[in-house]
């Protein structure tokens, strides 16, 4: 009676074959039409899991080739002039938005892509001109997944991004002022053409994605909400219902938003982050709308714990009845991997504390049995509280000497030995650099060799030494070639590093890995997150031994490359039995230990990576995130603050939204931080002068998540323009981020030109 819903699926298939197909189509290896064929093969896999899972609510376009929030973009015709005047094939005009497209006589780059809401997801902002028009595209895609899916006999409910999510999400084009949510009259006559059209291929029901609800919203964004929704109400049955979904936080401060939606059948909210608004979100619903309760967690691996979920939803049930119930997945499984079945490498016990995204369509549809009908499902509930059981119980968690180890934590211990006036002396001393120090983010391309050698060592068809022979030779190449460019603070390449997290949770105790575990990063970007699963230890340096080769074979300082105790929390699926900031002080630690060991092997650059510091932080201000900030901070300052002065300290973030994030990347006292800057306006910088920010930047200057090489004179207009904002001795010349996803003719044409344009303005000061 209860049903039961998934918000959306993972799309990368069992052995990311949408990653396989898209990266194949771009090369030209297979044709437009292989890839359509596959990605259909794929929603039709996807579709028929959640089906043969019982699941009662399916989701159709959940499935994107590189991005949902693109596939809007294309849907309501909201493409930038730079794209459609190209006439490319509706397919590469999407291509070229997500990722650029410098082929044929075309050389377009990429729209701004940033990140989903605190996770590891990025989506590509609309962006919005002045005179922003919308239409409905032709042959729009949700209607035809959701004729695809009803052909091959499964009714889905199609899921949209909201019109309000859409255009808060988005920002105004290069050029252009306009303030996107101002557009919302124009879009919606769109939004409600495609529910007409849904309606009448057979969509009873809509999901609409409005998770701007768990933000702060301006004034101006809560007020959009209610002509959007009310136009859509207004067509009564000429539109499918409409279940309003938001997820990764709460929607209670902006309850004064509902009343527009009550023309809706319902609303979702996240149980799983914020159980809590349950009962005050049961009260707002109107007298027959229906809850969709978010209790299985789309963001993480844990198995659900059936006890909690279904006390939360026999609360909904008491208030609402079964009827205005539907066990939910708390967010699309977008964020998990596919399915447990592939793991054959964890630990037995381990293994049966997980459910990923086949598994978890399985618990959505065991527990909606299960909420009225235990009896059915007893025998699922009782290998449920077993599993539970044996994880609370283990020893694997709990390792007295790390707590014992964090116990002496001092607040000394977060301190550099002096202020970065008197360290920089004694660094300059000691690395004698130039002017507008040119470097790079630390990776070189991941070329195929690299993979088939680390897959050969991994299976155990190479030996350690064949192994580590192969990687010195691939660092004496790295070498060779920033030897050839001039750049002035080389790194090793991280040839060995399968990916900046794993790499260090393998040689961390308190984490499994899994095989095949991967999720969607960006485009065709997958990640494959190491589990937190015990307390962590370091028991061996991790980075000692390549570090120092390179720096032996290396005339100028070579940069230690880690990646820091926040971005390896973040990246890592967590634990969910201790908070998140114990975690992360005991991964700072093991990296504190490994960065005193750099140092005291003759690394005296030293780059602490931290890209998901800022995605970490809680959505809306307030307490959740003062604290957050303190312990994320304090972890860095932990994991570098055992140096010398002499010692360089870089820190690295792939973000540019940094303005309300100053304070924190400012409190990490880092000597250097590099930052992502070239798809946005220099101006961004200005912060740092504003602030009278004393240390030393380097903000990227070139795109790094497309192939596209930027000419000269493009290095030396962007460096102009930082020129600005920043004092020539204060700036670094540096890429947007590591280039381990390029091909190495991308990479030396980009720093060709990027080192001569540093060369330039060296020459001008
Ligand atoms: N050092 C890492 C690299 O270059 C940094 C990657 C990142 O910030 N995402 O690959
Ligand atoms: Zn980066």
């Amino acid at each position: 009676m209860v049903q039961s819903s998934v918000l959306g699926f993972p799309r990368m298939g069992v052995l990311r074959d949408l990653k396989k197909a898209n990266e194949a189509y771009w090369a030209d290896k297979i044709t437009q039409q292989d890839l359509l064929a596959e990605a259909k093969r794929l929603r039709l896999a996807h579709w028929k899991i959640q089906k043969d899972a019982g699941v009662d609510i399916i989701p159709s376009n959940d499935f994107a080739f590189y991005d949902h929030v693109l596939d809007h973009i294309q849907l309501f015709n909201a493409v930038p002039e730079r794209y459609t005047s190209q006439k490319l094939s509706p397919l590469d005009e999407y291509f070229a938005m997500g990722r650029g497209h410098q082929k044929g006589g075309v050389d377009v780059p990429a729209l701004e892509m940033v990140k989903w809401f605190d996770s590891n997801y990025h989506y590509v902002k609309p962006t919005l001109q002045d005179d922003q028009t919308f239409s409905l595209a032709q042959d729009p895609k949700p209607v035809r997944e959701f004729l695809e899916a009803k052909e091959a006999g499964i009714q889905t409910r199609p899921v949209l991004v909201g019109p309000v999510s859409f255009l808060a999400l988005g920002k105004a084009d290069r050029g252009s002022s306009v303030d996107p949510i101002t557009l919302l009259n124009k879009l919606v006559p769109v939004y409600v053409e495609l529910l007409k059209a849904l309606k009448a291929a057979g969509a009873e029901s809509v999901q609409i994605d409005e998770p701007v609800l768990v933000f702060d919203l301006r004034p101006e964004i809560k007020a959009a909400f209610k002509p959007a929704y009310e136009a859509i109400a207004a067509q009564g049955s000429a539109v499918p219902s409409v279940v309003v979904a938001t997820y990764f936080g709460d929607i209670v401060h902006n309850f004064d938003v509902l009343p527009a939606f009550a023309g809706a059948q319902g609303l979702h909210v996240d149980l799983v982050r914020n159980p809590e608004q349950l009962e005050p979100v049961i009260k707002q619903l109107g007298a027959n709308q229906i809850l969709s309760a978010g209790v299985v967690d789309g963001r993480n691996i844990w198995k659900n714990d059936f006890k909690k979920s279904l006390a939360l939803l026999q609360t909904a049930i008491k208030a609402l009845g079964p009827e205005r119930v539907i066990v939910a997945t708390s967010s699309s499984l977008l964020h998990t991997p596919h399915t447990l079945a592939s793991e054959k490498k964890l630990p037995a016990d381990v293994y049966e504390w997980f459910s990923f995204a086949s598994e978890k369509v399985k618990e959505v549809a065991i527990l909606a049995k299960a909420v009225t009908d235990a009896g059915a499902v007893s025998a699922e509930l009782d290998a449920n509280a077993a599993a539970m059981k044996a994880r609370a119980d283990s020893t694997r968690t709990n390792d007295p000497k790390v707590k014992e180890r964090q116990s002496q934590v001092t607040d000394a211990m977060h301190d550099r030995k002096t202020e970065f006036d008197n360290r920089y002396a004694q660094q300059k001393k000691h690395l004698s650099l130039p002017l507008f120090p040119t470097t790079t983010i630390g990776s070189f391309p991941q070329t195929s060799e690299i993979r088939v050698q680390r897959n050969k060592f991994t299976k155990g068809d190479i030996s350690e030494q064949q192994y580590d022979d192969f990687i010195k030779k691939e660092i004496d190449f790295a070498i060779q070639i920033q030897d050839e460019l001039g750049l002035d603070v080389y790194v090793h390449g991280e040839p060995e590093r399968n990916d900046m997290v794993q790499y260090f949770g393998e040689r961390l105790q308190g984490y499994v890995f899994t095989t095949h575990a991967w999720v969607q990063s960006y485009g065709s970007r997958c990640v494959r997150p190491p589990i937190i699963v015990g307390d962590i230890s370091r028991p061996l340096p991790m980075t000692v031994k390549e570090s120092k080769y390179a720096a032996s074979v290396s005339k100028k300082p070579m940069k230690g490359m880690l990646t820091g105790p926040v971005t390896c929390l973040r990246w890592s699926f967590p634990r969910d039995d201790v908070h998140q900031s114990i975690q992360c002080q005991q991964l700072a630690l093991a990296l504190r230990d490994e960065v005193v060991d750099l140092e005291k092997n003759g690394i005296f650059v030293i780059q602490v990576d931290e890209p998901a510091l800022r995605e970490g932080l809680p959505l809306r201000k307030g307490s959740e995130r003062d604290a957050y900030l303190k312990w994320a901070v304090n972890s860095f300052k932990l994991a570098t603050a055992g140096v010398e002065d002499s010692t360089q300290i870089h820190s690295h973030f792939c973000y540019s939204e940094f303005q309300d994030f100053f304070h924190a990347i400012a409190a990490l006292d880092a000597d250097v931080l590099s930052i992502e800057n070239s798809k946005s306006d220099a101006k961004l910088l200005k912060v740092f002068i504003d602030e009278a920010y004393p240390r030393h930047i380097g903000p990227g200057v070139y795109d790094i998540h497309s192939p596209r090489v930027p000419v000269e004179a493009e290095f030396k207009q962007r460096i102009q323009e930082m020129l600005e904002y920043l004092r020539p001795e204060q700036l670094w010349i540096n890429p947007d981020c590591g280039l381990k996803t390029r091909k190495w003719d991308e990479v030396k044409g980009a720093l060709t030109h990027m080192v001569n344009a540093a060369k330039y303005f060296r020459e001008q000061y």
